[in-house]
């Protein structure tokens, strides 16, 4: 097996296993005789499927029964109107600017009803996450980034909004640390960077919120008509929600998220250390707000910078640009990649410094 190193940011690496187990089934599901590619989603066998990734998703991320878990279409993307639409109804929200995904979501609030930036770090490139914010007592909701995947910044604890219900978009982080969901009014997160492939956006919505949905949209924008029919009003995405279900299991076999979170912190500590220690490489994002799944840098030339993603490519590590709104490097080290490529790459980053200064 001629496999590369998967640093992308999204789509990103699934678990090896993950992918054999889903070729080994793809044939014949289960016994079968079918495929999931081809099954009615009214089946038995999908209906096991779908409760089985929800139940997992459950105990995993250890989420209170007055929360229902969604799996719906159109992206994270999609979630930064489907909020407002349903939460906002023209009154006031407040929003953290921290990068590129939450100007996203700020942006389609601004269809819906007030905005106010409750904090940002555009000041400084948003190379941090805002300490002081300005909460408003009277917003709808408090909404977050949880981990900018451009800019490689993570919140490490989360902001006390009291009554407010706190929303987080955790799209590229969701399942790699510990979180208290209680503390949260909802948690949304695309599938495609760490618990499966595109196509599917998980929701964990506490019920209270499903309840309080504007009535007046199309039935399909509303959470409550996903909710009431275990998401499955219209055809879900079957093969995508099977992945996560894998992913789930692969997941309890490592040990569950505590386990997860443990070997996340120590991949993320490799290249930190080594970038700290160098010469060579500079990270862009404070140190006490940097993330543990994206790691963004620099070179010290524009010049090096390109030789040294030119040289990644060629020894196998793959996806190593920086995003092409921010340029640099950034490697996506994921609930799925392994800590030994992540040693790989560290390696072959010291060997690059060592050859180039
Ligand atoms: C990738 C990403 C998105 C966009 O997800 P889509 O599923 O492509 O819409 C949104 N937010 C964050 C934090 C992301 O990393």
């Amino acid at each position: 097996m001629n496999k590369k190193y998967n640093f992308y940011a999204g789509p990103a690496i699934l678990p090896l296993e993950v992918i054999k187990k889903a070729q080994e089934e793809l044939l014949n599901l289960n016994g079968i005789g079918l495929s999931i590619l081809e099954i009615s989603h009214r089946s038995k066998d999908f209906d096991d499927i779908i409760n089985t990734a929800k139940d997992k998703i459950r105990n995993i991320l250890n989420i209170p029964d007055n929360y229902s878990i969604l799996f719906l279409q159109g992206g994270a993307s999609f979630q930064f109107a489907m909020i407002p639409m349903n939460l906002l109804k023209g009154g006031k929200a407040d929003y953290i600017n921290t990068g590129e995904w939450a100007k996203k979501a700020i942006k389609e609030a601004k269809l819906f009803g007030d905005v106010n930036i409750a904090g940002s770090s555009e000041d400084k490139n948003f190379n941090y996450i805002p300490e002081n914010l300005s909460l408003s007592s009277d917003a709808s909701y408090v909404h977050l980034t949880s981990n900018e995947t451009i800019g490689g910044i993570q919140w490490s604890e989360f902001p006390d909004t009291g009554d407010v219900p706190l929303i987080a978009d955790m799209s590229s982080e969701i399942c790699s640390r510990r979180i208290d969901v209680s503390k949260f009014g909802l948690i949304y997160a695309g599938a495609q960077k760490n618990i499966g492939p595109s196509g599917v956006t998980l929701v964990i919505i506490r019920d209270d919120l499903i309840e309080k949905g504007a009535d007046n949209l199309a039935t399909m924008l509303k959470y409550k008509t996903h909710a009431e029919k275990n998401s499955m009003f219209n055809t879900p995405p079957c093969f995508a929600i099977y992945i996560i279900k894998l992913v789930m299991e692969w997941i309890e076999t490592k040990g569950g998220i505590t386990a997860l979170e443990d070997i996340n912190e120590e991949k993320a500590k490799i290249l930190y250390n080594l970038i700290d220690k160098s010469n060579l490489y500079r990270g862009t994002a404070e140190i006490k707000d940097r993330s543990r799944m994206n790691v963004t840098f620099r070179l010290s030339t524009e010049e090096l910078e390109n030789k040294f993603l030119q040289e990644t490519v060629k020894q196998g590590f793959l996806g190593l640009k920086g995003h092409r709104s921010v340029g640099g490097c950034r490697a996506s080290i994921y609930n799925a990649m392994p800590i030994e490529y992540v040693n790989k790459l560290a390696d072959f980053m010291e060997n690059f410094e060592n050859h180039n200064t």
